[in-house]
């Protein structure tokens, strides 16, 4: 198996961008992001309580995603690998993903960092608002929120992974070709 992860702020294009990478690696794409807002249209008790925080640009507590994404693992025996977007998000979620990937006898190989300045991560997220049909996408207190979420409790995941040399930086401005490619070389070193 081969399995990665895509991370970066919020808006630094890794939904856009993960959608090129299954396609051209053939691993599955589990965005807890996704799974978070189709448990939320599904109206089930774990949805109504993610989208407290959701509402508020706050990360939902990591009991809750560490059980889905545990959930989401053990339905997709036998893919060639996963790609992680949006998760892990805080330290604690990189431990236990670790620890789920250990049962499997298939570490994380790489994280790919996006890296994009908050001037743009903001323009970028309002503009996907207009069309997105996500709510946290409209409002620009909760946009800043999401970003400061990111700032105090995501990025040091980031500093987890460094720890065994799995990280790297790609820049996130761009043609989406370019920053694609630029994924790409990355991964194709490591495979
Ligand atoms: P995203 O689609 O990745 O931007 O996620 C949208 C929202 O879902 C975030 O602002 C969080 O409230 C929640 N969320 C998604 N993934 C996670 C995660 N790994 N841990 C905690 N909250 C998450």
């Amino acid at each position: 198996m081969f399995n990665l992860i895509l991370f970066g702020p919020p808006g630094s294009g890794k939904g856009t961008q993960s959608e090129k990478l299954i396609n051209k690696y053939g691993i599955k794409h589990l965005s807890t992001g996704d799974l978070l807002r189709s448990e939320i249209t599904h109206q089930t008790a774990l949805g109504l309580e993610a989208k407290k925080f959701m509402d508020k640009g706050q990360l939902v507590p990591d009991e809750v995603v560490i059980g889905m994404i545990s959930s989401a693992i053990d339905q997709n025996e036998g893919v060639k690998g996963f790609l992680f977007d949006g998760f892990p998000r805080t330290s604690a979620q990189a431990e236990a993903l670790d620890k789920l990937l250990e049962l499997k006898n298939a570490p994380i190989a790489l994280m790919l960092a996006l890296e994009v300045s908050e001037e743009e991560l903001v323009k970028r997220l309002m503009k996907r608002g207009e069309t997105s049909g996500r709510s946290d996408d409209t409002n620009e207190t909760i946009i800043r929120a999401r970003i400061t979420e990111y700032r105090n409790k995501t990025a040091a995941v980031a500093d987890y992974y460094r720890q065994f040399d799995k990280v790297k930086i790609v820049k996130g401005e761009g043609s989406i070709e370019d920053i694609f490619n630029g994924l790409c070389n990355e991964i194709d070193a490591r495979l």
